[in-house]
Protein backbone atom coordinates (compact mmCIF):
# COMPACT_ATOMS: atom_id res chain seq x y z
CA UNK A 1 0.00 0.00 0.00
CA UNK A 2 1.07 3.11 -0.75
CA UNK A 3 0.44 6.89 0.00
CA UNK A 4 -0.81 8.65 -3.15
CA UNK A 5 -1.88 11.81 -1.90
CA UNK A 6 -2.50 14.63 1.13
CA UNK A 7 -4.36 17.12 1.53
CA UNK A 8 -5.53 19.34 3.86
CA UNK A 9 -8.79 21.40 4.93
CA UNK A 10 -9.44 24.67 6.81
CA UNK A 11 -12.09 24.26 8.84
CA UNK A 12 -13.34 27.60 11.97
CA UNK A 13 -14.54 25.85 14.66
CA UNK A 14 -16.94 28.43 16.90
CA UNK A 15 -17.54 28.13 20.39
CA UNK A 16 -21.21 27.33 22.24
CA UNK A 17 -19.62 29.49 24.43
CA UNK A 18 -18.13 32.26 22.64
CA UNK A 19 -14.88 32.52 24.46
CA UNK A 20 -12.18 30.23 25.55
CA UNK A 21 -10.00 32.04 28.28
CA UNK A 22 -6.80 30.74 30.26
CA UNK A 23 -3.55 32.17 31.94
CA UNK A 24 -2.33 35.80 30.67
CA UNK A 25 -4.92 37.39 29.51
CA UNK A 26 -4.77 34.57 26.44
CA UNK A 27 -9.10 34.01 24.60
CA UNK A 28 -9.82 32.41 21.42
CA UNK A 29 -12.93 32.38 20.16
CA UNK A 30 -12.93 30.74 17.12
CA UNK A 31 -10.59 27.39 16.87
CA UNK A 32 -8.57 27.12 13.26
CA UNK A 33 -8.43 23.60 12.47
CA UNK A 34 -6.72 21.85 9.96
CA UNK A 35 -8.22 18.44 8.74
CA UNK A 36 -5.98 16.43 7.00
CA UNK A 37 -6.93 13.41 4.27
CA UNK A 38 -4.52 11.06 3.42
CA UNK A 39 -5.40 9.04 0.23
CA UNK A 40 -3.35 5.48 -0.61
CA UNK A 41 -3.57 3.31 -3.80
CA UNK A 42 -5.70 0.64 -1.97
CA UNK A 43 -8.41 3.23 -1.89
CA UNK A 44 -8.04 2.90 2.18
CA UNK A 45 -8.14 7.07 3.18
CA UNK A 46 -7.36 7.93 6.64
CA UNK A 47 -8.49 11.12 8.63
CA UNK A 48 -6.39 13.23 11.59
CA UNK A 49 -6.64 16.82 12.52
CA UNK A 50 -4.82 19.48 15.01
CA UNK A 51 -5.72 22.12 16.11
CA UNK A 52 -4.15 24.37 18.42
CA UNK A 53 -5.00 26.61 21.40
CA UNK A 54 -3.94 29.33 19.24
CA UNK A 55 -0.36 30.69 18.67
CA UNK A 56 0.65 31.63 22.60
CA UNK A 57 -0.22 28.18 24.09
CA UNK A 58 2.70 26.09 22.98
CA UNK A 59 4.72 26.52 19.94
CA UNK A 60 2.34 25.70 17.39
CA UNK A 61 0.01 27.29 15.67
CA UNK A 62 -2.99 26.67 13.24
CA UNK A 63 -1.24 28.68 9.76
CA UNK A 64 1.66 26.79 10.38
CA UNK A 65 0.20 23.29 10.45
CA UNK A 66 -0.23 24.26 6.77
CA UNK A 67 2.74 25.67 6.11
CA UNK A 68 4.76 22.43 7.69
CA UNK A 69 2.10 19.90 5.40
CA UNK A 70 3.09 21.91 2.22
CA UNK A 71 7.10 21.06 3.57
CA UNK A 72 6.42 17.87 4.79
CA UNK A 73 3.31 15.99 2.72
CA UNK A 74 5.77 16.11 -0.74
CA UNK A 75 8.00 13.94 0.88
CA UNK A 76 5.83 11.30 2.24
CA UNK A 77 4.27 10.37 -1.43
CA UNK A 78 5.11 6.72 -2.20
CA UNK A 79 5.70 5.92 1.59
CA UNK A 80 3.43 2.97 3.44
CA UNK A 81 1.14 4.39 5.67
CA UNK A 82 0.85 1.35 7.35
CA UNK A 83 4.36 1.34 8.78
CA UNK A 84 4.23 3.64 11.33
CA UNK A 85 8.04 3.55 12.45
CA UNK A 86 9.04 4.31 9.19
CA UNK A 87 6.67 6.84 8.37
CA UNK A 88 7.89 8.86 11.57
CA UNK A 89 11.00 8.19 11.08
CA UNK A 90 10.80 9.97 7.52
CA UNK A 91 8.92 12.77 8.65
CA UNK A 92 11.73 13.75 11.30
CA UNK A 93 14.26 13.12 8.69
CA UNK A 94 12.30 15.54 6.30
CA UNK A 95 11.32 18.30 9.10
CA UNK A 96 13.47 18.57 12.48
CA UNK A 97 11.11 19.45 15.55
CA UNK A 98 7.22 20.73 14.74
CA UNK A 99 5.57 18.04 16.08
CA UNK A 100 1.80 19.12 15.56
CA UNK A 101 2.59 19.83 11.90
CA UNK A 102 3.63 15.70 11.84
CA UNK A 103 0.71 14.66 14.58
CA UNK A 104 -2.32 14.96 12.24
CA UNK A 105 -0.85 12.77 9.58
CA UNK A 106 0.53 10.12 11.80
CA UNK A 107 -3.06 9.42 12.93
CA UNK A 108 -4.75 9.71 9.40
CA UNK A 109 -2.12 6.87 8.93
CA UNK A 110 -3.45 4.88 12.11
CA UNK A 111 -6.79 5.18 10.67
CA UNK A 112 -5.43 3.75 7.43
CA UNK A 113 -3.86 0.95 9.12
CA UNK A 114 -7.00 0.24 11.58
CA UNK A 115 -9.48 0.07 8.52
CA UNK A 116 -6.71 -1.87 6.59
CA UNK A 117 -6.13 -4.48 9.61
CA UNK A 118 -10.63 -4.27 10.07
CA UNK A 119 -10.00 -3.60 13.58
CA UNK A 120 -10.61 -0.18 15.78
CA UNK A 121 -7.20 1.67 16.56
CA UNK A 122 -7.96 1.69 20.49
CA UNK A 123 -7.13 -2.48 19.57
CA UNK A 124 -3.99 -1.55 17.87
CA UNK A 125 -2.89 0.71 20.71
CA UNK A 126 -3.29 -2.05 23.08
CA UNK A 127 -7.05 -3.07 23.39
CA UNK A 128 -9.99 -1.59 25.46
CA UNK A 129 -8.92 -1.28 29.34
CA UNK A 130 -12.05 -0.07 30.05
CA UNK A 131 -15.77 0.00 29.19
CA UNK A 132 -15.49 3.72 28.40
CA UNK A 133 -13.59 6.84 29.12
CA UNK A 134 -13.75 9.43 32.07
CA UNK A 135 -13.86 12.93 31.10
CA UNK A 136 -13.17 16.27 32.35
CA UNK A 137 -14.81 19.67 31.65
CA UNK A 138 -12.12 22.55 31.20
CA UNK A 139 -13.52 25.97 33.06
CA UNK A 140 -12.78 28.80 31.44
CA UNK A 141 -11.26 31.92 33.25
CA UNK A 142 -13.51 34.10 34.49
CA UNK A 143 -14.81 35.51 37.96
CA UNK A 144 -14.82 33.26 40.91
CA UNK A 145 -18.34 33.36 40.95
CA UNK A 146 -18.88 32.85 37.27
CA UNK A 147 -16.62 29.80 37.33
CA UNK A 148 -18.54 28.26 40.56
CA UNK A 149 -21.70 28.68 38.45
CA UNK A 150 -20.33 27.19 35.14
CA UNK A 151 -19.18 24.13 37.44
CA UNK A 152 -22.69 23.27 38.77
CA UNK A 153 -23.86 23.86 35.24
CA UNK A 154 -21.19 21.26 34.29
CA UNK A 155 -22.23 18.85 36.91
CA UNK A 156 -25.77 18.82 35.50
CA UNK A 157 -24.25 17.54 31.97
CA UNK A 158 -22.50 14.91 33.62
CA UNK A 159 -19.26 15.85 34.50
CA UNK A 160 -17.59 15.50 37.60
CA UNK A 161 -13.75 16.07 36.54
CA UNK A 162 -13.15 19.37 36.42
CA UNK A 163 -10.03 21.83 34.94
CA UNK A 164 -10.33 25.52 36.17
CA UNK A 165 -8.39 27.83 33.99
CA UNK A 166 -6.10 29.99 36.50
CA UNK A 167 -2.35 31.61 36.03
CA UNK A 168 -4.03 34.92 36.57
CA UNK A 169 -3.69 37.08 39.40
CA UNK A 170 -2.68 34.71 42.62
CA UNK A 171 -5.41 36.60 45.07
CA UNK A 172 -8.41 35.69 42.42
CA UNK A 173 -6.95 32.38 41.41
CA UNK A 174 -7.64 31.43 45.44
CA UNK A 175 -10.87 32.88 45.07
CA UNK A 176 -11.53 30.86 42.23
CA UNK A 177 -10.12 27.51 43.04
CA UNK A 178 -12.54 27.96 46.55
CA UNK A 179 -15.57 29.47 45.25
CA UNK A 180 -15.44 26.04 42.65
CA UNK A 181 -14.77 23.74 45.42
CA UNK A 182 -17.28 24.55 47.30
CA UNK A 183 -19.76 23.78 44.86
CA UNK A 184 -18.27 20.49 44.05
CA UNK A 185 -20.11 17.26 45.15
CA UNK A 186 -18.66 13.60 46.75
CA UNK A 187 -16.04 12.37 44.88
CA UNK A 188 -16.02 14.82 42.13
CA UNK A 189 -11.89 15.79 41.49
CA UNK A 190 -11.02 19.23 40.34
CA UNK A 191 -7.53 20.61 39.26
CA UNK A 192 -6.23 23.77 38.61
CA UNK A 193 -4.37 24.72 35.42
CA UNK A 194 -2.01 27.89 35.80
CA UNK A 195 -0.70 26.95 32.11
CA UNK A 196 2.72 28.43 33.24
CA UNK A 197 0.63 31.48 33.82
CA UNK A 198 2.51 32.01 37.66
CA UNK A 199 5.45 33.30 38.24
CA UNK A 200 7.16 31.26 41.74
CA UNK A 201 6.64 33.23 43.99
CA UNK A 202 2.81 33.81 43.03
CA UNK A 203 2.27 30.18 42.45
CA UNK A 204 3.92 29.57 46.42
CA UNK A 205 1.20 32.10 47.69
CA UNK A 206 -1.49 30.24 45.67
CA UNK A 207 -0.43 26.87 46.70
CA UNK A 208 -0.08 28.02 50.67
CA UNK A 209 -3.72 29.43 49.89
CA UNK A 210 -5.24 26.34 48.87
CA UNK A 211 -3.46 24.02 50.95
CA UNK A 212 -6.51 22.40 52.87
CA UNK A 213 -8.45 22.35 49.51
CA UNK A 214 -8.70 19.25 47.65
CA UNK A 215 -7.26 20.45 44.22
CA UNK A 216 -4.60 18.96 41.86
CA UNK A 217 -1.89 22.12 40.72
CA UNK A 218 -1.47 21.80 36.63
CA UNK A 219 1.86 23.47 35.46
CA UNK A 220 2.31 26.46 37.17
CA UNK A 221 5.22 28.01 35.72
CA UNK A 222 6.97 28.88 32.38
CA UNK A 223 9.96 26.62 33.08
CA UNK A 224 10.39 22.93 34.15
CA UNK A 225 13.03 23.89 36.75
CA UNK A 226 10.21 26.44 37.95
CA UNK A 227 7.36 24.12 38.44
CA UNK A 228 10.03 21.65 39.99
CA UNK A 229 10.65 23.88 42.77
CA UNK A 230 6.85 24.96 43.55
CA UNK A 231 6.00 20.83 43.45
CA UNK A 232 8.77 20.38 46.83
CA UNK A 233 7.13 23.51 48.21
CA UNK A 234 3.71 21.88 47.66
CA UNK A 235 1.82 18.25 49.36
CA UNK A 236 -1.17 19.53 46.99
CA UNK A 237 -1.26 16.40 43.65
CA UNK A 238 0.61 18.02 40.82
CA UNK A 239 0.52 17.86 37.41
CA UNK A 240 2.85 18.77 34.36
CA UNK A 241 1.62 19.55 30.94
CA UNK A 242 3.19 22.14 28.51
CA UNK A 243 6.97 20.55 29.59
CA UNK A 244 6.11 17.44 28.82
CA UNK A 245 6.80 17.75 25.44
CA UNK A 246 8.87 14.32 24.76
CA UNK A 247 9.64 11.82 26.21
CA UNK A 248 13.41 12.85 27.28
CA UNK A 249 11.51 15.02 29.37
CA UNK A 250 9.63 12.90 30.97
CA UNK A 251 12.41 10.74 32.06
CA UNK A 252 14.24 13.33 33.59
CA UNK A 253 11.10 14.34 35.23
CA UNK A 254 10.46 10.94 36.46
CA UNK A 255 14.15 10.97 37.69
CA UNK A 256 12.92 13.99 39.74
CA UNK A 257 9.61 12.92 41.33
CA UNK A 258 8.34 16.57 39.48
CA UNK A 259 5.04 15.11 38.90
CA UNK A 260 2.14 12.53 40.31
CA UNK A 261 0.52 12.55 36.80
CA UNK A 262 1.13 14.45 33.06
CA UNK A 263 -1.16 16.08 30.54
CA UNK A 264 -0.77 13.85 27.51
CA UNK A 265 -1.33 16.10 24.14
CA UNK A 266 -1.35 13.93 21.14
CA UNK A 267 -0.69 16.60 18.73
CA UNK A 268 1.88 18.31 21.42
CA UNK A 269 4.18 15.38 20.86
CA UNK A 270 3.71 13.94 17.48
CA UNK A 271 1.07 12.16 16.73
CA UNK A 272 -0.63 8.32 18.30
CA UNK A 273 2.67 6.73 17.72
CA UNK A 274 4.68 9.02 19.81
CA UNK A 275 2.03 9.43 22.80
CA UNK A 276 1.79 5.67 22.84
CA UNK A 277 5.25 5.49 24.20
CA UNK A 278 4.76 7.88 26.40
CA UNK A 279 1.62 6.54 27.63
CA UNK A 280 3.23 3.17 27.75
CA UNK A 281 6.48 4.88 29.62
CA UNK A 282 4.22 6.37 31.86
CA UNK A 283 2.22 3.69 33.30
CA UNK A 284 5.48 1.70 33.97
CA UNK A 285 6.40 5.13 36.09
CA UNK A 286 3.08 4.93 37.93
CA UNK A 287 2.00 8.15 36.11
CA UNK A 288 -1.15 9.07 35.85
CA UNK A 289 -2.53 10.81 32.41
CA UNK A 290 -4.69 13.57 31.15
CA UNK A 291 -5.32 12.38 27.81
CA UNK A 292 -6.26 14.98 24.69
CA UNK A 293 -5.02 17.39 22.91
CA UNK A 294 -4.80 21.04 22.34
CA UNK A 295 -8.07 21.24 21.05
CA UNK A 296 -9.86 19.92 18.07
CA UNK A 297 -13.24 18.91 16.82
CA UNK A 298 -14.66 15.70 15.83
CA UNK A 299 -11.34 13.98 14.62
CA UNK A 300 -9.17 14.88 17.06
CA UNK A 301 -11.89 13.79 19.51
CA UNK A 302 -12.40 10.33 17.95
CA UNK A 303 -7.99 9.91 18.21
CA UNK A 304 -8.51 10.83 22.09
CA UNK A 305 -10.88 8.26 22.59
CA UNK A 306 -9.07 5.71 20.93
CA UNK A 307 -5.66 6.34 22.56
CA UNK A 308 -7.48 6.94 26.20
CA UNK A 309 -9.80 3.76 26.11
CA UNK A 310 -6.32 1.38 25.43
CA UNK A 311 -5.02 3.53 28.55
CA UNK A 312 -5.28 1.22 31.36
CA UNK A 313 -8.04 2.77 33.82
CA UNK A 314 -6.25 3.02 37.22
CA UNK A 315 -3.80 5.59 34.91
CA UNK A 316 -6.46 7.63 32.78
CA UNK A 317 -7.17 10.68 35.11
CA UNK A 318 -9.35 11.85 32.26
CA UNK A 319 -9.68 12.68 28.97
CA UNK A 320 -11.32 15.39 26.80
CA UNK A 321 -14.24 15.37 24.40
CA UNK A 322 -13.73 18.44 22.71
CA UNK A 323 -16.10 17.84 20.00
CA UNK A 324 -18.74 19.10 22.42
CA UNK A 325 -17.21 22.48 23.08
CA UNK A 326 -17.77 23.75 19.84
CA UNK A 327 -20.95 24.38 17.78
CA UNK A 328 -19.49 22.56 14.39
CA UNK A 329 -19.15 19.10 13.12
CA UNK A 330 -16.56 17.92 11.01
CA UNK A 331 -17.05 13.85 10.97
CA UNK A 332 -19.66 11.65 11.66
CA UNK A 333 -19.04 8.85 14.39
CA UNK A 334 -17.14 10.52 16.52
CA UNK A 335 -17.61 9.67 19.88
CA UNK A 336 -20.10 11.96 22.11
CA UNK A 337 -20.49 12.38 26.04
CA UNK A 338 -22.80 10.08 27.50
CA UNK A 339 -24.86 11.67 30.37
CA UNK A 340 -22.42 10.58 33.30
CA UNK A 341 -19.78 12.69 31.44
CA UNK A 342 -17.67 9.56 29.80
CA UNK A 343 -17.48 8.75 26.38
CA UNK A 344 -16.22 5.89 24.44
CA UNK A 345 -14.26 5.12 21.34
CA UNK A 346 -16.29 3.93 17.99
CA UNK A 347 -16.50 0.12 17.18
CA UNK A 348 -15.73 0.13 13.77
CA UNK A 349 -12.23 -0.44 11.60
CA UNK A 350 -9.52 2.56 12.12
CA UNK A 351 -10.74 5.70 13.97
CA UNK A 352 -14.37 5.31 13.15
CA UNK A 353 -14.99 8.19 11.60
CA UNK A 354 -16.04 9.95 8.00
CA UNK A 355 -15.70 13.36 6.84
CA UNK A 356 -18.88 15.75 6.47
CA UNK A 357 -17.20 17.11 3.45
CA UNK A 358 -19.65 19.88 3.17
CA UNK A 359 -18.43 20.98 6.65
CA UNK A 360 -14.78 21.25 5.46
CA UNK A 361 -15.19 22.94 1.62
CA UNK A 362 -12.49 22.70 -0.54
CA UNK A 363 -8.61 21.47 0.37
CA UNK A 364 -6.23 24.57 0.72
CA UNK A 365 -3.15 22.20 -0.19
CA UNK A 366 -3.64 18.90 -1.96
CA UNK A 367 -0.16 16.61 -2.88
CA UNK A 368 0.00 13.90 -4.87
MG1 LIG B 1 -2.87 21.85 30.97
Amino acid sequence: MRITNISAYQVDLPLKEGRYSWSNGNFVETFDATVVEVETDAGITGFGECTPLGPAYLPAYAAGVRAGLRELAPKLIGLDPRDLGTLNAAMDAALRGHPYVKAPIDVACWDILGKAAGLPVYRLLGGAQMRRVHLYRAVSQQSPEEMAAKVTAYRKEGYTKFQLKVGGEADADIARIKACAKVLGPGDVMDADANTGWTMHEAARVVNGVRDVDVYIEQPCRTYEECLTVRRRTALPFILDENIDGLPILLRAISDGAMDAINLKISKVGGLTKARLIRDVAVEAGLAMIIEDTWGGDIVTAAIAHLAQSTPAEFLFAATDFNSYGTKDIAKGAPKRDKDGFMTAADRPGLGVELIREALGEPVLSVG
